[in-house]
């Protein structure tokens, strides 16, 4: 099964600018950005980032407000601090070299067992496994898993390391996860593996792996209130990352009702009705927007704004 994964992976891999490099720091930045992100989202900020701070030296010196910028929109902004602090502890402990030793990468912030076997492997060329949500779907499946055992995929997924180049099985099975073996309707007919597929020779790609129990989705109601002094917004900044005013509910008040958006985080869905009016200032200063790092929410809410003043001309 190794040696057809690798060739098909070889012929077949998107050509994707974190994969023309070994430099473990653009390794890093990229696994950094795709956890909870799809590829072609993260492309484009991915580019950006690394064009704007090309090694750990320029992250370590970076503005967080820069750097929380540079990220807005892409969601889970401790990712971003948590990159810049270790960036941070790269330059100052490893004079500015990435680790290539497990222990020690384990100790950076926002690196986990998963980041670390990917930066290993990757970049270092080093046996150590990675376990994605792509590599449990392709592993479950050829090993016919029908129950959750994480154990036993880490175990599988450090065999197959052991016993191929590690960049290359690596990125093959997270690749074969992507384009070929996905959830719903898996390309079973030009998989390379598929010879020694349990889920394909038994019929049950369908069933495995088992589906996991998502939380129950969580309702949110807040309202935000958009006050505006000239171009600027009354604003406060949550974690590096600038806010409207968003209350459960609004205070005694004149507020005229301009807009109502949604979002989803995780299994939170939050419902925000838009208003404008004026509020007490306390913790709030009034800024430009083009000049700070904003949530997707946020721009929603901005959107909902601009929108009103085109639709009433002002
Ligand atoms: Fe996935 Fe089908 Fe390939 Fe098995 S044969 S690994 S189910 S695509």
């Amino acid at each position: 099964m190794l040696q057809p994964l690798v060739s098909w992976f070889e012929e077949n891999q998107r050509a994707l600018p974190w994969r023309a490099t070994y430099d473990p720091y653009h390794i890093w930045v990229s696994e950094v950005m795709l956890q909870q992100t799809q590829v072609e989202t993260a492309l484009p900020y991915y580019e950006r980032f690394i064009r704007e701070f090309p090694t750990v030296e320029s992250l370590a010196q970076a503005d967080e407000q820069r750097v929380l910028t540079l990220w807005a929109g892409l969601g889970y902004y401790s990712r971003a601090r948590n990159l810049m602090v270790a960036a941070k502890a790269v330059v100052q402990d490893h004079g500015g070299k990435i680790p290539s030793d497990y222990d020690a990468l384990l100790e950076l912030p926002g690196v986990g067992q998963y980041m670390a076997g990917a930066i290993l492997s990757i970049a270092f060329n080093k046996p150590y496994p990675v376990v994605d949500g792509n590599v449990r779907r392709v592993l479950s499946r050829i090993y016919g898993w029908m129950e959750e055992n994480p154990k036993a995929l880490w175990d599988a997924a450090a065999r197959l390391v052991e016993a191929a180049e590690p960049r290359m099985i690596n990125q093959a099975i997270m690749e074969l996860g992507a384009k070929v073996c996905s959830f719903r309707s898996p390309r079973c007919l030009i998989c390379p593996v598929q010879a020694s597929c349990a889920a394909f020779r038994t019929g049950t790609q369908d069933r495995i792996p088992p589906v996991k129990k998502r939380p129950a989705t969580v309702h949110v109601h807040l309202c935000a209130v958009v006050c505006t002094k000239g171009d600027r917004y009354l604003m406060k900044a949550v974690d590096g990352m600038w806010e409207f005013p968003m209350l459960a509910e609004l205070p005694e008040g004149s507020f005229e009702k301009i807009g109502q958006c949604r979002h989803t985080i995780t299994h939170h869905r939050i419902d925000v009705s838009v208003y404008r009016g004026k509020l007490r200032t306390n913790g709030f200063e009034w800024k430009n927007v083009d000049t700070i790092p904003i949530s997707s929410l946020t721009r929603k809410i901005l959107i909902s704004d601009k929108k009103h003043k085109m639709h009433k001309n002002l």
